[in-house]
């Protein structure tokens, strides 16, 4: 069989999202691999770019249903899959629960000996998460949650890939990082990006022959590599106002699932608006990392300890659901302020990749939480047996206790609150899950 380097197999049975994944990954690649001399069996092969590397994914799918557990064609699809790869992604469908097919692939996947990754799919709303991974966790402890529909999970996956190649692949945290910038018309975000686009070094493409991502900008800053998705505006004016606004909510929404950190501009003198407040609703129902963007502070010169006071106790009205939102104050035109704008872009995404060990996270749990009062569920204090954290980012962890039914919003905050001081992770949106322990006694 041809040679097996940097390829990742997408297994799973039939229905459960494979080739929707395989798609997403491979969408920019019009041309996917054909008629691979010694492949007989359907397998399908794309390229994946991610971050500014490049790897080979192949899909298993086009498997008819069976009623059998584990067809005989099935079985040898993916073991040749399993064999030509170094990676895999097992995907398992939320909606049909773990089904004994899933238990088969998995065993396969374990006898490859290939380092794996549950991926459950079809999870389309956020507030059901706890409910639905947690019978995945007989699988395995380390999940992640995705809707490929809604391109969700699919960073988390792929950073999984760069992270679990070894030696030829950059660890996410090096490698390219992608930013958008969001945020009303003139607010001033084509002329941060021209700044940028003056002061740095382009690249021009990350890969020699590719065409991909021609509109995205990517540039060479202090030795960092990043790339800023085209949102409308950017560069080129829309004639009209209108074409600007329907365009720029469109792509907005493209945007967000894409980036890494996302820079919300407003211009400071304006203040926060309440459409800025429904795009920071649409950054953190998506988990995304954001930093607010203070532009044309040059324009206030006089009394600026004052102005940003004042600028500050606005944004505690319009962005009320949005405590510890860093900010940053800038001019895209004298270009103050952009030095600490990629300082805390920077921090911040330190910070996100973040990884506590369940150690860690023990020793804090027994020494805060365990004194704090805990909720009380149908008139039983719900009790915590351990903390752990999934391999997500932002940083996510599972609360494993008796009642999670009982982990209310008000206590998840506290929860929060708490790891977000113990480590630091002020402007970290942090996830909470609760899920029905497992006995530590
Ligand atoms: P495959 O047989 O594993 O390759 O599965 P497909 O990719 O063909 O998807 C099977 C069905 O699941 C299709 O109808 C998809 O539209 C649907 N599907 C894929 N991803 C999601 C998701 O994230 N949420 C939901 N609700 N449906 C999904
Ligand atoms: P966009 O629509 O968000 O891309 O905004 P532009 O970058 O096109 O800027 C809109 C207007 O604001 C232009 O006239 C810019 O020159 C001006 N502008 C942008 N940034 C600043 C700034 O930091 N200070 C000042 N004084 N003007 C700015």
């Amino acid at each position: 069989m041809s040679s097996n380097h940097n390829r990742v197999a997408i297994v799973g049975r039939p229905n459960v999202g494979k080739s929707t994944l395989f798609n997403i990954l491979t969408r920019s690649r019009s041309a996917i691999i054909k008629n691979r001399p010694g492949v007989t069996r359907d397998l399908q092969f794309g390229k994946c770019e991610w971050r500014g590397q490049e790897f080979e994914v192949v899909d298993t799918g086009g498997v008819t249903d069976s009623n059998d557990l584990m067809p005989q064609l099935i079985r040898q699809k993916v073991e040749d899959a399993l064999r030509m790869s170094d990676l895999v992604f097992v995907v398992t469908d939320a909606k049909s629960g773990v089904m004994p097919e899933d238990e088969s692939l998995l065993r396969l996947v374990q006898k490859s000996g290939r380092p794996y990754q549950i991926l459950v799919n079809k999870i389309d709303k956020e507030s059901d998460i706890d409910l639905m991974l947690a019978e995945f966790y007989e699988l395995d402890t380390q999940l992640i949650a995705c809707s490929f529909e809604r391109r969700q999970g699919i960073s988390d996956a792929l950073d999984w890939v760069l992270k679990s190649l070894p030696q030829k692949f950059m660890a996410p945290q090096e490698a390219e990082m992608t930013l958008a910038i969001l945020g009303k018309p003139n607010v001033g975000k084509s002329s941060l990006v021209n700044r940028l686009i003056g002061e740095n070094r382009m690249i021009v493409s990350p890969m020699a022959g590719t065409t991909v991502d021609a509109i995205d900008i990517h540039f060479e800053k202090d030795g960092k590599k990043y790339k800023i998705i085209d949102t409308a505006g950017l560069r080129k004016k829309a004639k009209r106002q209108d074409d600007i606004e329907i365009l720029a909510s469109f792509k907005t929404k493209d945007a967000i699932p894409r980036a890494d950190v996302i820079l919300l501009m407003v211009d400071v003198h304006e203040g926060p608006t309440e459409q800025d407040a429904k795009i920071l609703r649409e950054i953190q129902e998506a988990h995304k990392t954001v930093i607010l963007v203070a532009n044309k502070i040059d324009e206030a010169q006089k009394n600026i300890e004052r102005f940003r006071e004042k600028f500050k106790e606005q944004l505690k009205k319009a962005f009320h659901f949005y405590e510890d939102i860093p900010v940053v104050y800038t001019s895209a035109i004298t270009g103050s302020g952009i030095k600490s704008l990629f300082e805390k872009i920077d921090d911040l995404w330190k910070k996100v990749n973040i990884r506590i060990t369940t150690g860690e996270l023990n020793r804090f749990f027994t020494q805060v939480i365990r004194k704090a009062p805990s909720p009380v569920y149908r008139s039983q204090n719900v009790k915590f047996y351990y903390l752990t954290q999934t391999n997500q980012t932002p940083p996510s962890f599972i609360a494993f206790a008796n009642h999670p039914e009982g982990v209310d919003p008000s206590y998840r905050r506290f929860l929060m609150k708490q790891i977000k001081e113990e480590w630091s992770l002020e402007g970290v949106p942090v996830r909470i899950f609760a899920m029905k322990g497992q006995h530590a006694e």
